[in-house]
């Protein structure tokens, strides 16, 4: 949405291909005002976009003031696109703080009760990696390293193309597990062992392999508890992005774990 007219050629594309695109998802950060947002929006409604999934939850407030959010669905409804709020749940919430800015996680605790966010993945589908994790790992129990389920075998999940994601870097993020990366240019076929060392080793023997290399390579010092698998995960390539600046394809984008 950043960049509307190369989304539209996509778009076009796609009809031209045959491909059907169930809906295009935005966050609505891009939005100015009515003018413009319905603007933009007829033109892609032309170029084929039938429906728009508009992000509804406290995460995205945390950095998109409401006003945008619903200036979005305003605009799709006067443009005759369909809206999929993903999630409607939220939206009472999150409007009975003033829209024109952004509100930390913190308030919504000050205002619907402490246990808030410990009950948000219970309405929303939360996969528990990235910034998920860091927020997640401070509100549920953590279970010492050697029992953490699945660290000994390989992760299946890297294997699944039910749901993925490709950045605007080139990137394909294996799995949902954000911060790793395969270059779109070695999708279709098996992936190098030398040139994405750690991916195959998450693959084939776990977290555990991950967590020795590090510790044999660079003297990472794991916690004596983790959340989960993900987390133990995420903070060893933490850790060697960020701590040891270990320079890696496979752990991209660079900022992701900068900005954690
Ligand atoms: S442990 Fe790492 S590789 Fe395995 S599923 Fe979790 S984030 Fe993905």
């Amino acid at each position: 949405m950043l960049k509307p007219d190369e989304l539209s050629g996509i778009l076009k594309i796609a009809n031209e291909e045959n491909i059907h695109i169930q809906y295009v998802e935005t966050n609505s950060s891009w939005y100015k005002d009515d003018k413009s947002a319905i603007r933009i929006l007829g033109k892609l409604r032309k170029s084929g976009l039938h429906t728009m999934l508009v992000s509804i939850s406290p995460f995205h407030n945390e950095h998109i003031p409401f006003y945008k959010t619903k200036g979005v669905i305003k605009a799709c409804h006067k443009s005759g696109i369909n809206v999929f709020p993903w999630i409607q749940e939220f939206y009472p919430e999150i409007d009975s703080f003033d829209d024109q800015k952004p509100h930390s996680l913190d308030e919504y605790e000050q205002k619907f009760g402490k246990d808030y966010l410990k009950k948000i993945p219970g309405r929303y589908w939360i996969q528990p990696g990235g910034r998920a994790a860091m927020m997640l790992k401070d509100i549920f129990p953590h279970k010492p390293l050697r029992n953490l389920p699945g660290i000994y075998s390989g992760c299946d999940e890297l294997s699944d193309t039910s749901h993925f994601h490709l950045d605007l870097f080139g990137n394909y993020i294996p799995g949902l597990c954000s911060g790793l990366s395969i270059k779109t240019e070695d999708l279709g076929s098996s992936l190098n062992i030398d040139k994405y060392p750690i991916i195959s080793m998450l693959y084939s023997e776990g977290v555990i392999a991950l967590q020795e290399f590090a510790k044999k390579k660079f003297d990472f010092e794991p916690d004596e508890q983790y959340l989960n698998k993900c987390h133990l995960c995420l903070e060893i390539r933490r850790f060697l992005s960020v701590e040891v600046n270990y320079d890696s394809i496979e752990l991209q984008p660079k900022q992701f774990y900068e900005f954690l």
